[in-house]
């Protein structure tokens, strides 16, 4: 039967509990299962049931994984213990010491050195293009390339990934495509359906939503998703059970959380642009949010992050100290709105030429906007900008 979003994020993906029928799932917080017999043990490695050791499995880590592959429209999905291990598990099983990879130039932090260091070091070399321009990702192909990976919203300054764009480059070479959709979340994007190859989510934002969870989950088809999960199972990055416990238990709200974030990052947004002490604001205003399962959807906005450029007449330090209840933390995706400042924490460590090709500056703004109410949220920070002006 048809069901819309808000309904599968919570009835999607039931679990057989056998006999004990709790109307939530219990937290099986064990390292192992036991086995009645050698008969029922045989049984485990013919698929009949039955968990083993919770690093190779375990309930409530798949729990997570198969709820997120259902919102993403992809069969099969894996948690990890975090988001750059869910992609380093990803980026893992499609490329090996000799291969290349083309990467957009604005993907997380993280991301760009797990490639830029880790991975160099274990002969996956990375070229970084700005896919803005996708003529860029055509010349940067070589022979040996073997993954181009993106993001679907990325950070700090919401650009709005072609998806459909990277994909026809990636058929056309042969090439896989993985896209990180933590900014966007199924809710608002399901680059699965539009043809990527690996789907990875930093769990630790939307997906978990409280700012309580370190987590990650990536979703494919089958073939490709069993050797996501053995570099998972054989690298130990698996979740522990109550993470994926707890990421569950946000997940079940992420359709109200999306909807009042994304209506509230949109007021704002727009409450900013005029404002005189906001040289410019990064929302990606109607980009966003047809959704390729359910057609296009009335969202009441395009994500739940702002990002402003402050005017040079505004005193930076004296806006982040009037921010009043607003916390300035390194995340985001939490129900509380929150801020950062890029270029001393998520940009931090970027060669200086970098930060100023993408636009990093000292009046950057990057605002998760959370769930009160929103005439507040703008108050504050149209107080806040006064203050620095
Ligand atoms: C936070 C984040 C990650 C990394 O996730 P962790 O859970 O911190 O490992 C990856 N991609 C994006 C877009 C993120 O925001």
């Amino acid at each position: 039967m048809e069901q819309k979003f808000e309904t599968t994020v919570l009835h999607g993906t039931k679990k057989n509990q056998g006999n004990i029928k709790s109307k939530t799932m219990p937290i099986y917080q064990t390292s192992a299962f036991s086995f009645g017999g050698l008969e029922e043990l045989e049984g485990y490695y013919h698929g009949e049931g039955n968990y083993l050791y919770s690093r190779v499995g375990n309930p409530n880590t798949d729990e997570l994984g198969t709820a997120v592959a259902v919102l993403e429209g992809a069969p099969v999905g894996v948690a990890a213990s975090s988001g750059l291990s869910a992609i380093l598990a990803g980026i893992l099983a499609v490329a090996k010491s000799g291969d290349h990879i083309v990467a957009a130039a604005d993907v997380y932090g993280g991301s760009y050195f797990m490639l830029e260091s880790e991975l160099r070091d274990l002969g996956v070399e990375t070229t970084f293009v700005p896919f803005g321009d996708l003529g860029n990702v055509e010349k940067a192909i070589r022979p040996n390339t073997k993954l181009l990976y993106t993001e679907s919203i990325t950070n700090p300054f919401l650009r709005v990934e072609n998806i459909e764009g990277v994909v026809a480059i990636a058929k056309e070479h042969g090439l896989y495509t993985m896209v990180d959709n933590t900014f966007a979340t199924p809710y608002h994007c399901k680059p699965f359906l539009t043809g990527v190859d690996l789907v990875a989510h930093s769990a630790t934002k939307y997906i978990g939503g409280h700012s309580d969870v370190t987590a990650g989950v990536i979703v494919g088809e089958e073939s490709l998703m069993a050797k996501v999960r053995s570099r998972v199972v054989n690298m130990g990055s698996n979740l522990s059970p109550f993470e994926a416990w707890l990421a569950c238990r946000g997940l079940k709200t992420l359709a109200l959380r999306m909807k009042a974030q994304s209506g509230n990052a949109c007021k704002l947004a727009e409450a900013l642009r005029e404002n005189e002490g906001v040289e410019e604001v990064y929302y990606p205003f109607g980009e966003v949010g047809a959704d390729a399962g359910d057609g296009a959807r009335d969202c009441g906005g395009y994500g739940a992050v702002v990002t402003i450029r402050l005017a040079g007449a505004v005193n930076v330090d004296r806006f982040f100290s009037s921010l009043q209840w607003v916390k300035i933390v390194p995340t985001l995706a939490g129900v509380e709105t929150s801020v950062s400042h890029p270029l001393t924490t998520s940009h931090r460590a970027l060669p200086k030429e970098a930060q100023e090709a993408l636009g990093i500056t000292n009046a950057v703004v990057r605002i998760s906007v959370g769930i009160e109410d929103s005439g507040d949220i703008v108050r504050v920070f149209e107080s806040a900008i006064r203050a620095g002006l």
